[in-house]
């Protein structure tokens, strides 16, 4: 039986692996495929590609766009995309840009609270690609302000507490339009933070394909009720571990795997898609 882990990060976003030890890891996990899908990048995917050929897994380029609707924040995730078009590169520089301004509100905001964070000791943090609250939440552990990521996230940084800053770019419907003029497949990544399962007809409208049934956080009755919804609006199912390295104090690759038949079928709506018959 193969088995695929469709949602991890590298260091390129706020993962800790760089994409070669992702590779590594995924084959030790005993994957025949993974997706590498970075916050708001795609610098891991080439090099990522070359260790991939070399110890023999299937990687499938991704991405996850960060999204924004009213009070709550989209993840939208991107699969078998163009990631060396020009336009979406340049497209995701201006994203991180803007990330880049929302890291230093957040910075600014805390302290205003007295937990004085050193600018540059978070950008080195995150380095190349994109910065995100991950990085910061490890510097603010790493300067003893909170004894836990969770800590940073539950009192400070997370939706709704004092320090949290929206500012995203996108759209949900902006995000599914660019995986789509890509030839991906977009895919509502972790639905239970959506909270609102309504949301999703209105996605299916603006193209969505595939829903995140396998999910860490998704208990069984959680996934069985995805299973159901994608079953019901005959979306495609995926699901990943979300694995960020060791930025979430524990390795996750290959805790959540899926089948391969399920790859299988996002690949036939793909190869669909990029003929022009979808
Ligand atoms: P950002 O893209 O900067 O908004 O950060 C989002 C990322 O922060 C998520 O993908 C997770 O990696 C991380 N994150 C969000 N909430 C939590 C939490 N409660 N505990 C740990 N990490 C979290
Ligand atoms: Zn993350
Ligand atoms: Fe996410
Ligand atoms: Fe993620």
């Amino acid at each position: 039986m193969k088995y695929a882990d469709l949602h991890i990060h590298t260091n390129f976003s706020d993962g800790t692996f760089s994409p070669q030890r992702v590779i590594e890891q995924a084959r030790g996990a005993g994957l025949a495929c993974i997706a590498i899908t970075d916050h708001d990048t795609v610098y891991a995917i080439e090099p990522a590609m070359q260790e991939a050929e070399k110890l023999g897994i299937e990687l499938i380029p991704g991405v996850e766009l960060t999204a924004e609707l009213d009070d709550c924040e989209v993840h939208i995730l991107g699969y078998f995309i163009d990631w060396q078009a020009e336009w979406f590169r340049k497209k995701l520089e201006q994203i991180c840009d803007v990330r880049k301004k929302r890291a230093l509100s957040i910075i600014e905001k805390l302290g205003a609270l007295g937990i004085k964070l050193d600018v540059d000791e978070v950008m080195r943090e995150a380095g190349f690609g994109s910065v995100g609250r991950l990085h910061i939440a490890r510097i603010m552990q790493k300067e003893g302000f909170v004894g836990s990521i969770q800590e940073a996230f539950r009192k400070y940084i997370g939706r709704g507490c004092p320090c949290y800053v929206k500012r995203f770019r996108l759209t949900p419907g902006e995000a599914i339009d660019m995986i789509h003029r890509l030839k991906g497949l977009a895919v509502l990544a972790h639905p239970y933070t959506l909270g609102n399962d309504e949301l999703i007809a209105d996605f299916i409208q603006l193209g969505l394909r595939g829903i995140e049934a396998y999910y860490p956080e998704h208990n069984k009755a959680k996934t069985e009720h995805y299973l159901r919804l994608a079953e019901k609006y005959g979306l495609l199912v995926t699901g990943g571990s979300d694995c960020h390295g060791l930025g979430k104090d524990r390795i996750l690759m290959g805790e959540v795997k899926i089948p391969y038949n399920l790859v299988e079928l996002l690949k036939k709506e793909a190869e669909l898609l990029k003929s022009g018959q979808k």
